[in-house]
């Protein structure tokens, strides 16, 4: 009776939330372990977005609606791609879903099956390998390592495409090493594409709004407007908003594709949670000022972070331009020897040290498809981040 699906056994849980899940029990254990590993922002869910929830739920809004997304909101989302990116969408062209990942799952679904390849730049965000899998194609891995600032080069992507290529996912600023691409940068990979019209491009801008650079974010259909038609821009409220646990993800892109991921998510979940529509809707045509500040935090942040980890023996790690993750390269630490004896083999096995002899949890750089490497999330306090880099230092100098 327990026989599962081929397309089950294609994927595997979430490496991440497995780190989590870990350190709860070794917290539970009474360990003193700072947990490094989560991608959530730790600030709130702004008081007016609350309360617009609120105000929905009082209001009756609590019945079944469009399955993806009330009109309002498509709207108002079609308002924040002009807004944010200079994107014009039709309400049409606006798909709203439960959170990100099902925008991108829904997506794929739909478009992708045995025989298709997907190009996944490396470092990548955990979901995308398995997600084509599930789908039943195949996941084509193009490694862009630390000293070309875990960016993909345009003769890599040249070199990745094949006919049988679907999409390209671009992740910008990016989960795991918070590298974002630049309006130029967007462009040289745009004219690959140009050359190659069969393949679609799927940009995962979620973290859009959690920007240090100077010069302002960038997506490539905006950059590239002859891709327009054949570009998926995805984003969401989660990080933007600090709204992980409600759920509302958001893309646009051309109708057909629009449609058919409606399709799919009738079928699946049906509308996302109609009181989240009405916070998402209040944060989208709210003030945008609270971002600023928040941004000014993650980036001393980020400084800190990036300058601890830069003096820890054996790490380089790059100085990235959004969201609050860092990717420190540990390419020098291989082959060392902790004080208990072990050889560190691999980056699995110094988180593992990290998290025995440091008590430090972060996510191992295999997860990710970049390896010697690691991911920390810098979403915490400035006194624990202090705290979490001295051990990792003393870690990191205790190797021989
Ligand atoms: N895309 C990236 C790059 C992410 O890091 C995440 C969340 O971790 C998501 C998508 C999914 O976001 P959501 O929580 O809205 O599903």
């Amino acid at each position: 009776t327990n026989r599962l699906t081929a397309a089950l056994n294609r994927i595997a849980p979430s490496a991440t939330l497995a780190m989590s899940a870990k350190v709860t029990e070794l917290k539970e254990q009474g360990i003193d372990v700072i947990g490094l590993s989560a991608g959530e922002p730790d600030f709130d869910t702004p008081d007016f977005v609350k309360e617009a929830a609120i105000k929905a739920i009082r209001d009756g809004e609590t019945n079944y609606t469009n399955v993806d997304g009330i009109a309002p909101l498509k709207k108002a989302v079609a308002a924040k791609f002009k807004r944010d990116n200079d994107l014009h969408y039709e309400v049409n062209q606006i798909s709203v879903n439960n959170g990100g990942k099902h925008t991108l799952f829904n997506a794929l679904v739909a478009t992708v099956e045995a025989g298709d390849e997907v190009i996944i730049p490396a470092p990548y965000w955990v979901s995308y390998p398995d997600i084509v899998q599930f789908a039943g194609g195949t996941p084509v891995i193009v490694s862009a390592s630390a000293d070309q600032h875990y960016k993909m080069l345009p003769a890599q992507l040249e070199a990745a495409i094949t006919p049988q290529t679907r999409w390209l996912i671009i992740n910008s600023p990016s989960n795991p090493t918070g590298a974002a691409y630049s309006a130029d940068e967007l462009k040289a990979l745009g004219e690959v594409l140009l050359r190659h019209p069969h393949v679609m491009v799927m940009t995962d801008d979620m973290y859009e709004h959690i920007w240090y650079a100077d010069t302002p974010f960038a997506t490539i259909a905006q950059v590239c407007p002859d891709l327009y038609d054949r570009t998926l821009t995805v984003s969401g409220a989660s990080k933007a908003y600090a709204m992980t646990g409600w759920r509302i993800g958001y893309a646009g892109g051309p109708a057909w594709l629009i449609k058919a991921m409606a399709k799919l998510q009738s079928q699946s979940t049906s509308n996302p949670c109609s009181i989240s529509q009405h916070a998402a809707l209040a944060a989208l045509n709210g003030s945008q000022d609270f971002l600023k500040e928040r941004n000014a935090k993650f980036k001393e942040r980020r400084d800190l972070v990036v300058a601890m980890l830069n003096d820890a023996p054996g790490l380089n790690c790059p100085v990235p331009e959004g969201a609050f993750y860092v990717y420190p390269d540990a390419s020098e630490l291989m082959g060392k020897t902790t004080p208990k004896g072990k050889v560190i083999e691999n980056d699995e096995d110094l988180i593992e040290y990290f998290l025995d002899e440091a008590r430090v949890a972060a996510v191992h750089g295999g997860a990710f498809g970049l390896s010697p490497g690691f991911r920390i999330s810098y979403a915490t306090s400035n006194e624990i981040l202090i705290e979490a880099c001295k051990r990792i230092q003393s870690a990191c100098a205790a190797l021989n």
